[in-house]
């Protein structure tokens, strides 16, 4: 025996741990629990997804479509793009995963806004390149222009969260094209928009549009949020030729099951359905901000499938509260809540808990 261990990476010491938002809350005091920690989607799949799911099923024993030819023909039919330029992945984390992968190494640096998607520091120090973080405005929204001072020749990639997570926030249009026009050419700009069904502000430009003439600009999106498929990791990158082929070279081969593949297509085509439901939650959103408004909060205007409290060092006394009353929301220690929006009753729990927490204040 010797006390020596394999020799890790150094880069890998200080890796921030991913928090998984916590199950939902099981207080004493509450008659029922709910989860709006995750931003998940509170209606389960819908029937047609759940049958394509189950007769997947039947097929474990077999390897999946490597190339998922059936998801990425659908995809490119819907969005009207070819589909050589579709690469899909293990959710849309997985997918920036191989952006990064793919494009930065030692050396190599990563802008992003933050607070922003709590991901983006560890993957970026998983490939050993720097992290560059670009603090939101005071309104909480990505501060294009500092994001485009921070530009360096050694920067390989930008994230653009739109909306972002945590705080609900959009860039539009203008700022954006404007932000675009400043980033050399040799530098890629993921324009991550999972939330992207639940944008109701016009001036919100779609990236896929914006990537049509723009080679270095990716868009990343996802099966996970309105459409409702979390636990099955299916997640996709809109890019043009030399960045998509890239993403199929650092693909985990097979990463996305023949279950998952499947029930995305099913997905696709009940889009009215999964539509639907995202509109009552889009009306949910704007019950639940309107509520807190009037409680005297200041809410930042959420775009997304939830809201954010700056609650600064009430954090996590807020998160308890919570808890205590059965719904488990997502605390970021010293500066705010992030609170899904979720079944009606468990909003209306979040609610009351905001409401006595402020008479509080
Ligand atoms: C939830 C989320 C994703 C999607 O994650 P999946 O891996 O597709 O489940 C990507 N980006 C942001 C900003 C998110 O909040």
């Amino acid at each position: 025996m010797t006390d020596r261990t394999p020799k890790l990476r150094p880069a890998l010491e200080s890796i921030p741990t991913y928090k998984p938002g916590r199950p939902a809350a099981t207080g004493a005091d509450a008659p029922r629990a709910y989860k709006l920690s995750s931003n998940e989607n509170p209606y389960p799949p819908l029937p047609g997804v759940l049958e394509s799911a189950v007769s997947a099923a039947a097929s474990f024993n077999r390897y999946p479509d490597m190339a998922c030819s059936g998801l990425v023909a659908e995809l490119a039919e819907h969005f009207g793009v070819p589909a050589a330029h579709i690469a899909t992945g293990t959710g849309s984390v997985g997918v920036a995963q191989q952006l990064i992968q793919a494009t930065s190494g030692p050396g190599d640096e990563v802008i992003y806004a933050w607070r922003s998607f709590e991901a983006y520091p560890i993957i970026t120090q998983i490939s050993g390149a720097r992290s560059v973080q670009v603090p939101l405005t005071e309104g909480d929204v990505h501060d294009l222009d500092a994001m485009a001072a921070a530009i360096t020749d050694r920067t390989r990639l930008i994230f653009v969260c739109n909306p972002n997570n945590p705080t609900g926030t959009v860039v539009r249009r203008a700022e954006l094209e404007r932000f675009l026009d400043r980033v050399p050419a040799d530098v890629l700009v993921v324009l991550d928009e999972a939330y992207r069904e639940f944008i109701r502000d016009p001036e919100v430009p779609d990236g896929i549009e914006l990537y049509r003439d723009r080679p270095n600009v990716c868009v990343l999106r996802t099966f996970s949020k309105a459409y409702g498929l979390a636990g099955l990791r299916v997640g996709f990158a809109i890019a043009h030729e030399p960045v998509a082929a890239a993403l199929r070279k650092t693909a985990v081969p097979f990463g996305v099951t023949q279950l998952a593949q499947d029930a995305a297509v099913a997905s696709l085509r009940s889009e009215a359905a999964l539509l639907e439901r995202v509109e009552s939650l889009v009306a949910e959103r704007e019950r639940v901000a309107r509520e807190l408004a009037g409680q005297g909060w200041t809410v930042p205007e959420s775009q997304a499938n939830f809201v954010w409290l700056r609650l600064g060092e009430r954090t996590t006394d807020f998160a308890a509260a919570c808890e205590r009353a059965g719904v488990s929301v997502r605390p970021f220690a010293g500066e705010g809540v992030r609170i899904t929006i979720g079944e009606p009753e468990a909003n209306e729990v979040a609610l009351r808990v905001a409401e006595e927490f402020r008479k509080e204040l």
